[in-house]
């Protein structure tokens, strides 16, 4: 959190976002709970929630909201992020509703940010366009799937970006894809960037074939993951260089199916922490996690690192601290699914 932003009190900045969301002509909603906006269903208030409906008045309040000092942060569909129980004092400014439609020219689609993935990997085989098959499956926004260069099956959405779309001085700005460094489920854009959207660039194929190889990678997710339950995937990175795979580690410890509270270690997979019920909590997944956390470190000697991005809340003048500062728990992350 910057000088700035430690100095505004709540009272300035709730004028503050209601001004910007007025001018802009987006909504600012209260009452908002994380719990409604990721898929683990789990996680507390958050102040306010701007939502954007095209590019760029995403840019434009991004932009305002930079400008006037108060801190923010994106979320798309929330499937890679567990925000705890406490009050979130920050704008959540939401990609959701930032979708329009997938735009194909030739072998290029262009897409914005709130556009669901798995919707586009269909409408790309629809239109015998091959690349992102691999994808299908992979819950969130095309922007979530940018930000974490989003990937599964040896597929990474990074492999086929021509161009994003970033929101830069309160503009929509186009940046080269290969101007982007695309690592293993993190990118180089900087803390802080808003997508927008991007340019596609796939390969035309027979659509019998980007079928078959979509129902492969569906019928792969299903065999080896919970499906139709409330989760981020995997919650922990394989450790780093190791070759070891800690839903692996997890299972052997007899972990699968443990409970603590709402939340239990999935019996489909064990790198996979669900949530049930209405009085789950994110303390809950976090008590388990940290629990599974503490026995590899003391029978395995290894520290496991969150793969899930954990947004932490608190007293309202201080829980900005990390706002602004997206990816921290979640870069470099190590995906196994
Ligand atoms: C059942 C299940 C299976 C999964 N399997 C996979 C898998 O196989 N491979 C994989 O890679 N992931 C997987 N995931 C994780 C998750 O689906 C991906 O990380 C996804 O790309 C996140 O997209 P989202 O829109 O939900 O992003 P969110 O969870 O909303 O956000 C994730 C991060 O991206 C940032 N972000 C989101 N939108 C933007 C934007 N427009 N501009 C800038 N930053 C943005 C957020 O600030 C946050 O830092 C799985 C999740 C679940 C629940």
């Amino acid at each position: 959190m910057t000088e700035a932003q430690k100095t505004l009190d709540r009272e300035t900045r709730d004028r503050l976002v209601e001004e910007i969301a007025a001018r802009v002509g987006v909504r600012a909603e209260r009452g908002r709970r994380f719990a409604e906006l990721t898929s683990l269903r789990v996680g507390g208030e958050i102040d306010w929630v701007v939502v954007p409906e095209t590019e760029e008045q995403a840019a434009r309040v991004a932009g305002a909201l930079d400008e006037a000092n108060v801190p923010w942060r994106v979320l798309g569909a929330g499937s890679n992020v567990l925000a705890d129980d406490e009050r979130h004092g920050y704008v959540v400014l939401t990609m959701r509703e930032v979708k329009g439609g997938a735009r194909f020219d030739g072998e290029k689609v262009s897409v914005s940010a709130g556009y669901s993935l798995p919707r586009l990997c269909v409408d790309a085989a629809r239109q015998g366009l091959s690349g992102i098959e691999g994808l299908n499956g992979i819950p969130g926004t095309v922007g979530g799937a940018l930000w974490m260069n989003a990937g599964a099956f040896g597929h990474e959405i990074g492999n086929v970006v021509e161009s994003v779309r970033a929101a830069r001085g309160g503009e929509v700005v186009e940046v080269p894809g290969t101007q982007i460094k695309w690592d293993y489920r993190h990118t180089s854009f900087r803390d802080g960037e808003l997508l927008l959207g991007a340019t596609l660039r796939l390969v035309a194929d027979d659509a019998e074939k980007i079928a078959a190889r979509m129902e492969e990678s569906k019928r792969r997710r299903m065999e080896t993951q919970p499906h139709g339950s409330r989760s981020a995937g995997c919650f922990f990175k394989n450790p780093p260089g190791s070759g070891l795979s800690t839903g692996r580690m997890i299972d052997e410890m007899g972990m699968k199916g443990e409970r603590r509270g709402g939340a239990q270690v999935s019996p489909v997979h064990a790198n996979f922490i669900v949530t049930e019920g209405k009085d789950a909590r994110a303390a809950d997944a976090l008590a388990l996690a940290e629990e599974i956390r503490e026995r590899i470190r003391r029978e395995r000697g290894i520290e496991l690192e969150y793969e899930v991005e954990l947004w932490r809340g608190g007293a309202p003048d201080a829980e900005t601290a990390d706002a602004t500062q997206k990816g921290g728990a979640a870069d470099e992350a190590a995906k196994e699914d």
